[in-house]
């Protein structure tokens, strides 16, 4: 059933959708913008401006997905705009390399300490997936430890226990990866040092690399304890294992130097993504001098890109960086704390059992009462509440992440104008959550 169909006329969205499923698998590009979690027909986005987002029917939402991170600016910030069409009015691929890609590669290497060397890629799973590659490499070692409920890309032999999408449809195993892939990689739970000791015990001489995200986000977010990210540290440079931070997410979102700069414990590698695109597909990874000149054709491992570092891209990262110094951040910080108070009133004046899990500005809601540090837990949550609040809050004009596993985001162009409207839709969305019953959809 359609939530959405009122009348017998069919929405705009509902006839693209319709559409799209006779030429996309499952109408979509990718799996989460399908409404598979929470039912009903998935907006198709015409326009966005700041804080919203009109869709084919001509309605306007609050975003609080930002494209997933990315546009931590709003949508169609005017700097940003203006240096991608100079730079399309100046060509789009040329193949070779260019003075944009060295300019973004000091501004990560200038902002981010440990990131010594940067390599630009056009995507965060091609980021990781070359990641750890390149920590084979260097180690000459085979398997790998990844975090239940991390999400790091559809890279093969990290897609065990994922989060995000893998999260959201409790997919099994992936069909299309192999044994010997999945074989491995070994998934522990997060936040468990002694799970990563003893794994190091029972693998000894065998684990090229451990990839966390820095602050887990796609299972929710759910921060590291108090030294989980120095034992971690600790134990990769006590077994001559690489450490790598995947901050596609958190990095240039959660402060300057990202996760870094919050933290400060140094991986030996870091990915990034999202944020540094500016809206266009960028991310890249990078890190110590040593590791990274293993890369071809420096060194022996290769790794390439026929889009790699392009002009476009490029621009519209360094663009969007150069507009996130301190203030932004505080501007951000400030903004996602007053609604997270306001989301959290709401649920509890309704007596919706919930916790609300932040990590600079990012954030998450879970529908449960534990305390939520690791996927077990955030598996805990009464994802039926979300569905409902989710829907009714699409009806009273604000965007969210259609799943309950993943974090919200807020941008600089989200102001009290944006925060009012979406406190106007949140009484009526807690009581949805609140009145929900499991098994209906
Ligand atoms: C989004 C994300 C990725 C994958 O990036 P894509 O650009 O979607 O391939 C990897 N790691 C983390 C932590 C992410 O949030």
């Amino acid at each position: 059933m359609d939530r959405v169909t009122q009348s017998y006329e069919a929405t705009v969205s509902q006839t693209l959708f319709a559409r799209a499923a006779r030429v996309t698998p499952g109408g979509v590009n990718s799996p989460v913008r399908a409404f598979g979690a929470v039912g009903g027909t998935p907006r198709f986005m015409a326009s966005g401006a700041g804080p919203y987002l009109t869709d084919a029917d001509g309605r306007e939402y609050v975003d609080l997905v930002c494209s997933w991170g990315p546009m931590i600016l709003g949508h169609a910030h005017p700097a940003v705009t203006e240096a991608v069409q100079a730079a399309v009015a100046r060509g789009t691929s040329f193949g070779t390399p260019t003075r944009g890609e060295v300019e973004l590669a000091e501004e990560i290497t200038g902002r981010v300490e440990p990131v010594e060397r940067v390599r630009l890629v056009t995507s965060g799973t091609e980021a990781t997936m070359s990641a750890i590659r390149l920590a084979r490499g260097f180690t000459g070692r085979s398997k790998v430890i990844k975090f239940a409920g991390c999400y790091h890309g559809h890279v093969d032999a990290l897609l065990a226990a994922a989060g995000s999408g893998v999260a959201t449809f409790g997919l099994p195993d992936t069909p299309g990866v192999t044994g010997a892939q999945a074989g491995e990689t070994v998934v522990l739970p997060y936040n468990d040092p002694d799970a990563v000791r003893a794994a190091f015990a029972a693998h000894s001489g065998e684990i090229a690399c451990v990839i966390t995200e820095a602050v887990p986000g796609n299972m929710g977010v759910v921060p590291p304890r108090e030294g989980f990210t120095r034992a971690l540290a600790d134990l990769c440079a006590e077994h001559g294992a690489l450490l790598i931070s995947d901050e596609v997410m958190t990095g240039f979102r959660v402060s300057r130097q990202g996760w870094y700069g919050v933290e400060g414990v140094a991986p030996d590698l870091i990915t990034f993504g999202k944020v540094m695109g500016g809206g266009f597909p960028a991310a890249a990874f990078g890190g110590r001098a040593d590791v990274m000149d293993r890369l071809a054709p420096a060194g022996p491992v290769y790794q390439a890109g026929t889009l790699a570092g392009n002009p476009v891209a490029t621009a519209a990262g360094l663009a969007q960086l150069r507009l996130l110094d301190a203030d932004a951040y505080a501007r951000l910080d400030a903004t996602a704390a007053q609604l997270r108070g306001l989301v959290s009133a709401a649920l509890a004046k309704e007596g919706v059992a919930h916790r609300v899990n932040a990590a600079g500005n990012m954030f998450s809601v879970f529908f449960t009462e534990a305390e939520v540090t690791d996927f077990a837990s955030a598996r805990t949550q009464e994802t039926f509440r979300h569905s409902a609040f989710f829907h009714a809050m699409l009806d009273g004009g604000v965007h969210l992440p259609p799943s309950a596993f993943e974090t919200w985001f807020v941008s600089t162009a989200h102001d009290e104008a944006a925060l009012e409207r979406i406190a106007a839709a949140l009484p009526a969305a807690a009581r949805a959550a609140a009145e929900a019953e499991a098994g209906a959809s």
